[in-house]
């Protein structure tokens, strides 16, 4: 058996994806202890009635004391204030990660905090769900799904190899790229799609001549999926916005330039246009599901062997 690739873990909030982290690098024999708090008394008892952490600590000060791998799984807004706080007793030679989101921004508020030999390698697991808290995480998140790592100039490179190796141990494919890169790619595959889920649903929900219920139980395949990305956490998503307000910002100029273009083709019937694009689309799509980033299975995550059978075939009197 190898040894584990750290000694002590040390998870900062234990949501969706710390808990993931946790179990997942339990799982496979990654970290020999893991020390783990959150903010709350709440969260913290159930962390430890759920068993997924060798250690459940009150505070941010503790769970870093020893620790040669510190990863900081709480929202983008809360990182700096943290990065602070914990300074004074992060171990010389550990490493300082988090899971932000968000990249640039948290550089420019983690970064002046970090103690001279101690490196600091952010990542983001690009892997999720709308749930959030420490029940809602599972080891096989991040299998198959892509985890940016940022180090900014000047990161040992022994410390931005050992974070990919723990992981590409989690299941997932690490790519390396600068934070403002970063924030421009999920500005347009993540942060926008989200920006749009939420109005709407939003919009849906402000309609004055379809009722509520209605909206509820017509809910077609394409406003459904929105609504699954609308549940998504509020906390999370509005620092993600505060934080990549830039990049956001300019995925939004062409986004609504090519709504606008939409839109004329709708008012003037140009069908061809439509069709255009959206055989375009579909391609994108299809390219998606090659490379095994999603399923094809018709309404995707729908447990089919659970739903009902279908009613028997109208059969008439007498057959
Ligand atoms: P989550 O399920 O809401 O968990 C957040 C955790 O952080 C909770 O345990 C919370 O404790 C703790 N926390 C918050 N502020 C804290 C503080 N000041 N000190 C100590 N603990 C604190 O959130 P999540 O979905 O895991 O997201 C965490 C991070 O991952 C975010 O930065 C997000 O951008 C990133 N991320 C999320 C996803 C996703 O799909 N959800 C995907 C990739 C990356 P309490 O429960 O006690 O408040």
């Amino acid at each position: 058996m190898t040894a584990p690739l750290f000694n002590r873990m040390a998870l900062i909030g234990v949501g969706l994806i710390g808990s993931s982290i946790a179990r997942a690098a339990r799982a496979q024999g990654l970290v020999r202890s893991i020390v783990a708090t959150a903010r709350s008394v709440e969260t913290r008892a159930r962390v430890a009635e759920l068993g997924i952490a060798d250690r459940v600590v009150d505070s941010n000060l503790a769970a870093v004391e020893g620790a040669d791998l510190v990863i900081l799984c709480i929202p983008v807004g809360q990182c700096g204030a943290v990065a602070e706080e914990i300074a004074p007793r992060l171990a010389p030679g550990a490493i300082l990660s988090d899971v932000g989101s968000v990249k640039a921004a948290i550089v420019r508020d983690v970064g002046p905090h970090v103690p001279a030999g101690v490196h600091f390698v952010p990542a983001h697991p690009v892997a999720g769900t709308e749930n959030s808290g420490p029940d809602a995480g599972f080891a096989e998140l991040f299998i198959n799904r892509w985890c940016i790592l940022t180090p900014p100039e000047g990161t040992d490179p022994g410390a931005t190899d050992k974070l990919a190796t723990f992981w590409s141990a989690l299941g997932a494919n690490v790519e390396t790229m600068t934070p403002e890169h970063h924030d421009l790619v999920l500005a347009i595959t993540s942060h926008l799609p989200h920006l749009i889920a939420y109005t709407i649903v939003g919009t849906a929900d402000e309609l004055e001549q379809v009722t509520r219920s209605e909206v509820l139980k017509f809910s077609a395949g394409g406003f459904r999926d929105f609504t699954r990305i609308a549940a998504s956490d509020p906390t999370m998503w509005r620092d993600v916005f505060l934080a990549n307000k830039d990049a956001v910002l300019e995925m939004l100029g062409t986004f609504s330039e090519d709504l606008a273009t939409l839109t004329r083709a709708i008012r003037r019937g140009d069908g061809d246009t439509l069709f255009e694009l959206f055989t375009r689309t579909r391609a994108i799509r299809r390219g998606i599901v090659s490379i095994g980033q999603d399923s094809d299975t018709p309404d995707f995550g729908r447990p089919h062997d659970k739903l009902p059978p279908l009613p028997r075939p109208y059969m008439a009197d007498g057959e």
